[in-house]
């Protein structure tokens, strides 16, 4: 029996590594789902190609996040995997978990703004969350081997994004245009500029804790440029377990389509002692600046505080972010703004997904005030 998946961004970047991932396991798979946000023709062409029926245009001026919600409803699918950008992918893990569809999940708004409503939901309808993010995924395989009891603490590794290396002093003068040469991931334009603040970092941290259950003060951050080691977790002897493969999102999303089996894959592995791009292969882990890089300080703070910190966090790196985009402020604004933003009272949990909203919104309005 092949298993079903519906593919929820099927046009953008994790939505294509997953087709990626189909197409050659297509003995294994089955496409039974394609969302698309904008882009008809392209989503039209894999309709054909999977001869996939079950399809929408999910943007408020086609079919809407109704659509999504028909998509999932009518799919049987046995996986929905969520590579929808921001918070607008919210509600489709809502609808997957409440159809008992197993989520694989690279929609990192989802667990940041409302961890509690999708376990809730998830324990509710006997499903299962699958990070797909590298180093979710690299945790959640290591958690899930050794046991949750064994871990200490877990230890994400970071690029450290493309001014790595600038000083505060050239951080000050950087462009849009700037951080979208990223060194090693092939990703979207947000989360591009969240690699470079490390504000995507900090949401992993805040990730990492609602994932794994640890507290904040046990996720640690290294900044590891070459990014092979995707994470670790450190056991309760001190030691460190790694998860290594070449920087490929195909990967994790193998991994969560497979799970809890390991596949055989195509996918060239990691030559150690022969590697042909650099020959001997080194890996360096250092501990990141957050003098220079305060996002992924108030990720941290933010985390800690929990209850709706999280949820205020987000909101404001988005409003900023998009300024950013668009060239109306620079790029320490980004930590200043979400650092006003986190400074008002965000110490209640929402309980309804209405409720993530309205603390959304406030955090939204609070963000843009700041703008000018
Ligand atoms: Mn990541």
């Amino acid at each position: 029996m092949k298993k079903k998946i519906v593919v929820l961004g099927c046009t953008g970047s994790i939505g294509k590594s997953t087709l990626k991932i189909l197409d050659e396991f297509s003995d294994l798979f089955q496409v039974v789902g394609l969302t698309a946000h904008s882009n008809k023709n392209q989503l039209d062409e894999l309709s054909k190609k999977y001869n996939c029926k079950n399809i929408c245009l999910s943007n408020p001026s086609a079919d809407g996040v109704e659509g999504i919600k028909r998509v999932i409803a009518d799919s049987c699918a046995d996986i929905c995997v969520n590579g929808i950008a921001g918070a607008a992918g919210l509600l489709p893990s809502i609808y997957t978990l409440e159809n008992g569809i197993n989520l694989a999940l690279a929609n990192k708004e989802t667990i940041v703004m409302a961890s509690h409503i999708v376990y809730e939901l998830a324990a509710k309808n006997k499903c299962k969350i699958l990070p797909v993010d590298s180093e979710h995924s690299a945790i959640f395989n290591l958690v899930e081997k050794f046991g949750k009891d064994s871990i200490e603490s877990v230890v994400l590794t970071a690029s450290g994004g493309p001014f790595r290396t600038f000083t505060k002093e050239q951080l000050k003068k950087v462009t849009v245009e700037d951080a979208l040469k990223h060194p090693t991931w092939n990703m979207g334009q947000k989360i591009t500029i969240d690699s470079a603040t490390l504000a995507n970092k900090a949401l992993e941290v805040i990730e990492a804790v609602k994932l794994f259950g640890v507290p904040a003060s046990k996720v640690e951050v290294t900044i590891h440029p070459q990014s092979l080691v995707h994470s670790l977790i450190r056991t309760k002897d001190g030691v460190l377990y790694s998860q290594m493969s070449h920087p490929d999102m195909c990967h994790p999303i193998l991994s969560a389509l497979t799970w809890p089996d390991f596949t055989k894959s195509s996918l060239p592995p990691l030559d150690l002692s022969n590697n042909p791009v650099e020959n001997p292969l080194t890996c360096t882990f250092a501990k990141p600046d957050l003098e220079k890089f305060p996002m992924l300080a108030l990720g941290f703070k933010a985390a800690s505080l929990g209850n709706a910190y999280p949820i205020a966090f987000n909101a404001a790196n988005e409003v900023a972010v998009e300024a950013f985009i668009n060239h109306k402020i620079g790029f320490y604004d980004i930590s200043r703004i979400t650092e006003n933003v986190l400074s008002k009272d965000w110490s209640k949990l929402p309980v309804t997904y209405d409720e993530v909203l309205l603390f959304d919104s406030m955090a939204r309005d609070f963000a843009k005030e700041q703008l000018c």
